[in-house]
């Protein structure tokens, strides 16, 4: 049980850091979301950079999401504990992947 500590606070940490990145790349949409540029190349410019910002913030939103729910299994006590087949994660997976909510076997069939 003494693990759940450092797991917790090692998701709590990966989660901090996700959210100052999301942050940073918020800032950067709304700075580079001013008028747009006359010349019609550099409006193209334009919108691709703010795609390329919005897709990190969509893949570090997605990251937060599962810390949230491998928090929220922390919580219940089911953590470490595959949400597919009910079998217990290895713990190297976990090491590697502290968020993962699926054993190997499953993570490989989905
Ligand atoms: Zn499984």
């Amino acid at each position: 049980m003494s693990d759940d500590q450092g797991i917790r606070a090692r998701l709590l940490a990966q989660k901090q850091e996700l959210l100052d990145r999301a942050a940073k790349v918020r800032a950067d949409i709304t700075r580079s979301s001013g008028p747009l540029e006359k010349d019609f190349a550099e409006q193209v410019v334009q919108m691709e950079n703010d795609a390329v910002l919005a897709g990190i913030g969509e893949a570090a939103a997605a990251e937060i999401a599962q810390i949230n729910r491998a928090l929220s299994r922390l919580d219940q006590g089911n953590y470490g504990r595959c949400s597919r087949c009910g079998e217990a994660i290895d713990e190297r997976r976990l090491r590697a992947l502290p968020y993962s909510d699926r054993c190997i076997r499953c993570a490989a069939a989905s």
